[in-house]
């Protein structure tokens, strides 16, 4: 069978185009060389921060400020076509400073943001712990961000794929090794001992991008970043809020569980949990929650992010004909799921490229 695309990767920007793309009508095959959602998308927080991430007002800025928007849709859409909840919940963030901080950098994002006229409150020490007692009397103050909103992503990664199966989609397991490109077109994808045919490829193989052949990319475009992960359980935990310090974070789920985060390590594509990286973990977790103390360590794992060698994603189309990316959303892929499937659904479709698409254009790699 010769598939409309083929889209490398099964995570949520490999799971999200091919809903897109199957719901208009394409034949597509996504083929994951794991399990659907495995790597990096399962090991996420969940932080849909569009705010927090922020540095400055900008192309990024706007497309994480698109796609947050974009979540409350997406959300119900999921429920109706698959029964899952991707527990999308309107939770508010606090970045908090404890004493000793530098309070610079939360002056500096609050001016910003407020001057394009975005939601932030300043609150004193006390005024951030009458909302969450369960915080650190060193807190010394904090920033609200009332619209910052969280999903459960190991309920996205059941619910994307499954979507997109139910739209007509066909997802493998196979590596591919290459993408085959012929006359400068892209004509499909060579596994082990076999090819594939296809009218487009996507190439939505997070951290592992820059090892598959044949798309032209420096081998250092992108890289993968390891971030360690711990579940805490408390009864009785109050906490509400998404809470980040300068670091780490704490994303309260709502049922009792914390989970609390993360490392940000070049170490290649080891993923072990490590006893340093628990430690720095839990230091800064039990630092701005005492109460923590008494958790139970449920559960730990680790993920690798895909990082861009400049700190943009790979999104659109390639120097190759039928040949797209979407890959390098770091530590935002969760966030920025939404409007990167369909904006590339929208160029592979169309074979034009949206003008909110052209910061991030593989071709600034192209060699
Ligand atoms: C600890 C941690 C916490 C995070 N927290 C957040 C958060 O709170 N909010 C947020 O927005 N983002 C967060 N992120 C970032 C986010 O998880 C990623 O940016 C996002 O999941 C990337 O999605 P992806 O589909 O591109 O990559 P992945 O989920 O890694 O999917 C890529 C898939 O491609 C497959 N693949 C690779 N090469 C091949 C090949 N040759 N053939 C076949 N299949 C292949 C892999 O097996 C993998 O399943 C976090 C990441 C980590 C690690």
């Amino acid at each position: 069978m010769i598939y409309d695309s083929v889209v490398i990767g099964g995570g949520v920007m490999g799971s999200a185009i091919a809903l897109r793309l199957s719901q208009a009508g394409q034949r597509v095959l996504v083929l994951e060389k794991a399990v659907p959602g495995a790597e990096a998308s399962s090991a996420a927080g969940g932080i849909l921060g569009a705010q927090i991430e922020g540095e400055a007002d900008g192309p990024l800025f706007r497309l994480c400020l698109a796609s947050r928007e974009a979540y409350g849709a997406l959300a119900a859409e999921l429920r109706e076509s698959t029964g899952i909840d991707v527990g999308y919940r309107h939770c508010g963030l606090l970045k908090v400073a404890l004493a000793g901080d530098d309070l610079g950098p939360l002056a500096e994002k609050m001016a910003w943001q407020r001057r394009i006229g975005l939601e932030v409150e300043e609150l004193a020490g006390e005024e951030v712990r009458r909302l969450e007692p369960d915080l650190a009397s060193e807190v010394a103050m904090g920033l609200h961000f009332p619209k910052e909103t969280q999903i459960d992503p190991r309920q996205l990664v059941q619910a994307l794929p499954l979507a997109a199966q139910r739209a007509g989609a066909t997802f493998r397991a196979a590596l591919v090794r290459k993408v085959l490109v012929e006359d400068g077109r892209a004509v499909g994808v060579e596994l082990d001992g076999e090819t594939v045919r296809a009218g487009a490829v996507v190439v939505a193989a997070g951290a592992w991008t820059s090892l598959v052949e044949g798309i032209g990319l420096p081998h250092d475009a992108v890289k993968p970043v390891r971030g360690q992960m711990l579940k805490l359980a408390l009864r009785g935990l109050g906490l509400r809020r998404i809470v980040f310090t300068p670091r780490g974070y704490l994303v309260p789920r709502g049922d009792g569980t914390v989970l609390t985060g993360s490392t940000m390590e070049h170490v290649g594509f080891d993923k072990r949990v490590t006893a340093g990286g628990v430690a720095s973990i839990l230091t800064n977790a039990l630092a701005t929650a005492p109460s923590l103390a008494g958790a139970e360590l449920v559960e730990s794992w680790s993920g690798l992010r895909p990082a861009p060698a400049d700190g943009l994603p790979l999104i659109g189309a390639t120097a190759a004909q039928g040949l797209f990316l979407a890959s390098g959303h770091y530590r935002n892929g969760i966030l920025l799921m939404p409007e990167t499937a369909r904006l590339v659904a929208e160029t592979v479709l169309s074979g034009r490229e949206p003008e909110a698409l052209l910061p991030f254009s593989p071709r600034r790699f192209a060699h």
